[in-house]
């Protein structure tokens, strides 16, 4: 195990806010970024982001599929919050040119359109970093109730820190930060993604219902353990 993690789990972290302190500040200076996807509760991480080292790279993947509304929130969290490395991390255009001209392959094959619009570019901006923090929790999910704080993916540390928080935790946070909500939360979408692939939901379903609702797909891709895109992508 690489010292850098031995040196975030002994002694154990306090909680998921210590942990993300230490690794901005102790473990990781310059070799961590955060991955966002501006969506409903994206502006608690980033909030305690901008808290502790505004500096940090966020990024955010730019589908070309994204509500106008998430697009315009992106713009509005980093200037509220002053962070001041956001970057937009995009598809290979000779890719989308090749395989997904219409950019209509996530009605045909969604799998295959996430390989090519998120998997593979977040890949790519990954690769100068040693680890990176994402904003995944356990009540949002059964998929994800077993959340760790910690754990290796592809070679890199990826943290949780907020894996624990319950949804009275992000409210109070919200609240107690006055930060601005999606402005889609108010239509009832609590966990947005792209827009054709996200619908609002109703009163008792899991936050991610809405997440390509009607398919047995339930996550992007990024989060999923490493493995060949399929159909292979066209190269670039
Ligand atoms: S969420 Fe939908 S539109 Fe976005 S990359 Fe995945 S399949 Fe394509």
């Amino acid at each position: 195990m690489p010292s850098s993690v031995r040196s975030l789990s002994h002694p154990p972290p306090l909680d998921g806010i210590a942990l993300l302190r230490h690794a901005l500040t102790v473990a990781f200076p310059g070799r961590i970024a955060v991955v966002s996807s501006f969506g409903t509760e994206s502006a608690v991480l980033l909030a305690l982001v901008a808290e502790i080292a505004p500096a940090t790279p966020v990024l955010f993947l730019e589908t070309g599929q994204h509500f106008p509304e998430t697009l315009a929130y992106r713009q509005q969290l980093a200037a509220r919050l002053g962070l001041s490395d956001v970057r937009d991390i995009t598809p290979d255009p000779a890719v989308l040119a090749q395989d997904d001209p219409a950019g209509q392959l996530w009605h045909f094959d969604p799998d295959a359109c996430c390989a090519r619009r998120k998997v593979a570019p977040l890949a790519a901006a990954l690769a100068p970093f040693d680890a990176w923090v994402n904003g995944r929790k356990r009540f949002q999910a059964a998929t994800r109730a077993s959340l760790p704080l910690l754990e290796m993916a592809s070679g890199k540390v990826k943290l949780n820190p907020l894996a624990a928080w319950d949804a009275a935790r992000i409210a109070a946070e919200f609240a107690a930060r006055a930060l601005p909500a999606h402005p889609l939360a108010a239509r009832g979408y609590r966990s947005i993604g792209c827009a054709p692939c996200t619908r609002a939901t109703a009163p008792g379903e899991d936050a991610r219902a809405g997440r390509w609702s009607g398919q047995i797909k339930t996550e992007c891709g990024i989060h999923l353990p490493s493995r060949a895109p399929w159909p292979p992508m066209s190269p670039s």
